[in-house]
Order: structure tokens, then C-alpha cells, then sequence
């Protein structure tokens, strides 16, 4: 038997959840141990600390000491900026500026800390623990949750951008005359349609006037709109609800418009779908495989790509982040 003494550490930081895996070096999935937390905001330091606290309790569960760890990949919600290890701007972490890799490396000094955005890790992930040959060159991922995020494998190159924030496909506009305005600012962006915030806006927007029936939807929230998310849409759905047929109706065309973009600005082989909203895929992406397998030309110019969703959901940024740490250190072209 072999025994492994090196190890690498991924960190997935999102609005809601932080996940923080361990893996041996080889990065083999049944390797992978993992511990969550709940994201804290309680000021800009607060999720560093929670990142250093969880490492450390898997190195101490784990008997391993900091020397045997070979470099920590962090994947965060976006955008950041690489060279400063910061978080800027986000709308859902709930600072401005976030430091992340400074309080992290001053806990782990010398160990290589390598930053980069969720959609960015996520489509590492998939390339390394899910794609087929045949789809590792040209490869999308899209995470379709609060918001919707992406990532781009291009020509067998992740494209990174100026900063590492290539891929924002969510704040693509894909409605100048909207009325739905954007955590960005903007109006009209794809995530104000097909994200879960988007669905609930869509619902809330339309209830007032539909002539359709929502009584099943109605039902389920006790009369109070304020309770109606996207959750409750797909559920209500399921069960009939007239109205929320035709909520995640125009979520889907959204989603068609989406992809389409995508497609022809990164003539992908694949597209991956992730994210929370995802767990409801069964109900989304049959019409939107359907549309681009039989009449793509719609919403793309180019040859259509496949459409899949990913089999580790939420575990596919975490995933990706120790990819990152595994990439990086094999020297891989995939990534400078
Ligand atoms: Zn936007």
C-alpha cells in the first residue's frame, strides 16, 4: 500500500454556504473530505477566518500537519481581483472589499494560495473529475442559482480575462427595454430572468395581473406573496399551477437565449449546468436540449453544443478549487 503524505485544500466561498475540502495529492474523489459552514458577515475578516478555521479542524481531524499541505485553491463569488487576493464589489458577501488570500497565507506561510472566481473553478472541476475527452478543449459551465455565473474552457485554455473575471455571462443583457433591474445595476441581464431571484421577480411581477390560475402557488405560500421563491414555483409547478407553468416558461426561453449566446461567442463542444436552481433541472433543460437538438438556429449561429448538468451540484466548486491547486502545481497548460 501506498501511502500519501501530501495533500492539497480547496475552499468554495458563496453568499450563503463555504465549503472547505482536503484531498491527497493524486486527487481522487473518494479521497475528498469536506466540512461546510454557513457564510458569515459579520465584517470584511469574518470569512477568512471561517476558511482558516475549517482547514484547520480537517488538518487536526485529520492528523496532518501544515507542512504536508501543498497549496490551497480559494474559488470565490466574483468579481476578485487575482493579484490582490480581494473580493470587490459583490453584491451578496456584504463588503465592498473582501481580503481573502493575505489573512489566509499570513496563517499558512509558504503555501502557494491560488485565488480565482467560482464559475472559473467550477468548469475546472468538471474537466477534471466529469468531462469526456472529446469535451475537455471546449467546455462551459454554468452555475444557475442566486445569480448565474460561468466559466470557459476555450481551445483547451480556462479564459481568465484582465483580472480572472472572463465569463460574468449572467450580467449579458438579453433585454434592453426591461423593466427588471439587476444587483449589477443594469437592466435586463440574463440572471434577472432565468436566476432563482430572477424566477421569484418574474412571479411577484406577474401575479398581480395574471388571468392565469395560481391557486396551487397561492395555496402553498398561505396567501402571502412575500413567502414565494423560486422553490416554491418549481413545487407549485409539479403540482399543476397554471401560472407557475408559465413563470418558468419564460425562465426557459431565457435560458435558451442564454446558452445560445454562449455558444456563439465560445463555439462550445458542452455546456455543464450547476447551481442550486439545478435541482429542478429535470423541469428546465428537457425543453432547452429539445430546442437546440432540433432547431437551434433561433438562438444560435453556430453548431449546437451538448447541454448536461453536473453530477456534484453543489460540490462541483470545491471540487474545481482543489483542481486548481492541482493544475498549478503539475504545471498544467490548461491555466498560466
Ligand atoms: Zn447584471
Amino acid at each position: 500500500m501506498i501511502i500519501i503524505k501530501e495533500f492539497i485544500v480547496g475552499a468554495d466561498i458563496g453568499g450563503t454556504w463555504i465549503r472547505v475540502s482536503l484531498c491527497t495529492s493524486d486527487l481522487k474523489e473518494e479521497n475528498i473530505i469536506t466540512k461546510v459552514a454557513q457564510t458569515p458577515k459579520d465584517n470584511e475578516f469574518s470569512i477568512s477566518n471561517t476558511v482558516i478555521s475549517l482547514i484547520t479542524q480537517l488538518l487536526i481531524e485529520n492528523n496532518i500537519d501544515k507542512e504536508q499541505v501543498l497549496g490551497i485553491g480559494l474559488a470565490s463569488a466574483g468579481p476578485l481581483d487575482a493579484e490582490t487576493g480581494e473580493v470587490f464589489n459583490n453584491a451578496n458577501l456584504g463588503f465592498k472589499e473582501i481580503p481573502l488570500k493575505k489573512p489566509i497565507q499570513e496563517r499558512f506561510p509558504g503555501v502557494p494560495i491560488y485565488l480565482i472566481n467560482d464559475g472559473n473553478a467550477s468548469v475546472l472541476g468538471v474537466h477534471y473529475f466529469e468531462a469526456s475527452d472529446d469535451e475537455k478543449d471546449n467546455l462551459v459551465y454554468i452555475t444557475v442559482s442566486t445569480g448565474i455565473g460561468g466559466g470557459v474552457i476555450c481551445n483547451g485554455h480556462l479564459l481568465l480575462g484582465k483580472d480572472g473575471n472572463a465569463a460574468e455571462i449572467g450580467h449579458g443583457i438579453v433585454n434592453r427595454q426591461s423593466n427588471f433591474q439587476c444587483n449589477c445595476g443594469a437592466y435586463g441581464c440574463w440572471e434577472v430572468y432565468s436566476s432563482a431571484t430572477g424566477v421569484k421577480n418574474l412571479a411577484l411581477d406577474a401575479i398581480k395581473t395574471t388571468k392565469l390560475s395560481s391557486k396551487i402557488l397561492m395555496y402553498m405560500i398561505d396567501n402571502d406573496e412575500s413567502k414565494i421563491t423560486a422553490k416554491e414555483i418549481f413545487q407549485a409547478k409539479r403540482g399543476g399551477d397554471k401560472f407557475s407553468k408559465s413563470v418558468i416558461e419564460q425562465c426557459i426561453f431565457y435560458i435558451k437565449v442564454g446558452v445560445g449566446l454562449v455558444n456563439n461567442y465560445y463555439d462550445c463542444t458542452s455546456i455543464y449546468f450547476g447551481g442550486a436552481m439545478m435541482k429542478d433541472h429535470d423541469l428546465i433543460l428537457p425543453p432547452v436540449i429539445e430546442q437546440f437538438n432540433t432547431d437551434p438556429v433561433l438562438f444560435t449561429i453556430n453548431h449546437p453544443p451538448k447541454i448536461k448538468v453536473t453530477k456534484f451540484l453543489d460540490a462541483i466548486g470545491v471540487m474545481g478549487a482543489l483542481t486548481l491547486v492541482k493544475y498549478k502545481l503539475e504545471g498544467n497548460p490548461i491555466i498560466p
